[in-house]
């Protein structure tokens, strides 16, 4: 197999590694006008209490649509950006740029995804700070998610960071709790409020007993300590329904809500609030 695969194999493999590393090269120099040329938009994606009725957040994701390349996913540029360190820059627009539009929603928490890079950037505070200040969302409205793999790289740093976020009154989530290397002493290490169950434990969920168990564990032990859960990615109702319970706090998922267009969430909201209970 390999004698008559070998050479032809890396004929057809190749040409791809090619494409793959040319397409990340164009990416990344397309990357550095876009925020000029107004190419990101922000969509946001509503989350609810358990009951399903109120939303209690919206998660801000970034969309990129490219001149040349059209759509590209955050999954594909987020670590492009990561790479040549433009994400201080656009990571700083899409705080300020959140705080803005999500300024006038009520009482809803603006949820913001934040990278690794821009965890330990110096000018953090300040960005937080200049973005509070000039849209005059008030702070414990603003919560920022931090990926779990973060965090091991440099324990120090990350809770400095953490810290000197908490102190501007802004909140902080876990993202993606249960991918990677979780290990549950992070929840009694660093200083989240909120804690996001990842997706791949609600996939599991009507396969797999025992992630249920898995899953109630986690939400306990971080009610324990004093954190709110959120679980992410619930795609039926039969999650929905195993979920309620275990009693986390909020849900979020294709059946609860799709990411939307700022406005449109904005418009949910309202409509959402101003309906008797
Ligand atoms: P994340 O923070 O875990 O965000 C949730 C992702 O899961 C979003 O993908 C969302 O559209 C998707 N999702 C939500 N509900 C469901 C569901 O029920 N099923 C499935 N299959 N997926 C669901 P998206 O928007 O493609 O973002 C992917 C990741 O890119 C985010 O994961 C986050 O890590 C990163 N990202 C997005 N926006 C930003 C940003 O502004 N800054 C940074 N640093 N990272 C970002
Ligand atoms: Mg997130
Ligand atoms: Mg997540
Ligand atoms: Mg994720």
């Amino acid at each position: 197999r390999a004698k008559d695969g070998g050479r032809g194999e890396m004929r057809i493999f190749e040409p791809r590694m090619d494409e793959k590393i040319e397409r990340e090269r164009e990416l990344a120099s397309e990357m550095k006008g876009a925020l000029e040329r107004g190419e990101f938009h922000l969509a946001v994606q509503p989350i609810f209490d358990l009951a399903g009725e109120r939303i209690t957040a919206g998660e801000v994701l970034l969309r990129w649509t490219n001149r040349r390349y059209g759509p590209v996913s955050p999954a594909e540029f987020i670590p492009i950006a990561e790479d040549n360190g433009l994400i201080v820059a656009i990571g700083g627009w899409v705080i300020r740029e959140a705080c803005r539009v999500g300024r006038d929603w009520g009482d809803v928490t603006i949820a913001v995804n934040l990278s690794p890079i821009q965890l330990r950037s110096a000018e953090l505070p300040s960005v937080i700070l200049g973005a509070l200040a000039s849209s005059g969302l008030c702070p414990e409205r603003l919560e920022l998610e931090v990926t779990e793999t973060v965090l091991l790289n440099d324990i120090e740093a990350s809770l400095t960071a953490l810290d000197a976020i908490n102190r501007l009154k802004v909140r902080t989530t876990l993202d993606d709790f249960g991918t990677g290397y979780s290990s549950l002493s992070y929840l009694t290490r660093f200083p989240f409020q909120t804690l996001k169950i990842d997706r791949s434990f609600v996939t599991d969920l009507e396969r797999n007993p025992a992630s249920v168990a898995i899953v109630q564990t986690i939400i306990d032990l971080a009610q324990k300590l004093g954190m709110r859960t959120t679980v992410e990615g619930v795609e039926t109702q039969a999650q929905l329904d195993q979920l309620r319970r275990t009693r986390c706090d909020s849900v979020q998922g294709f059946l609860l809500g799709h990411p939307l267009p700022v406005d449109q969430f904005g418009a949910l909201f309202r409509e959402r609030s101003l309906r008797p209970a």
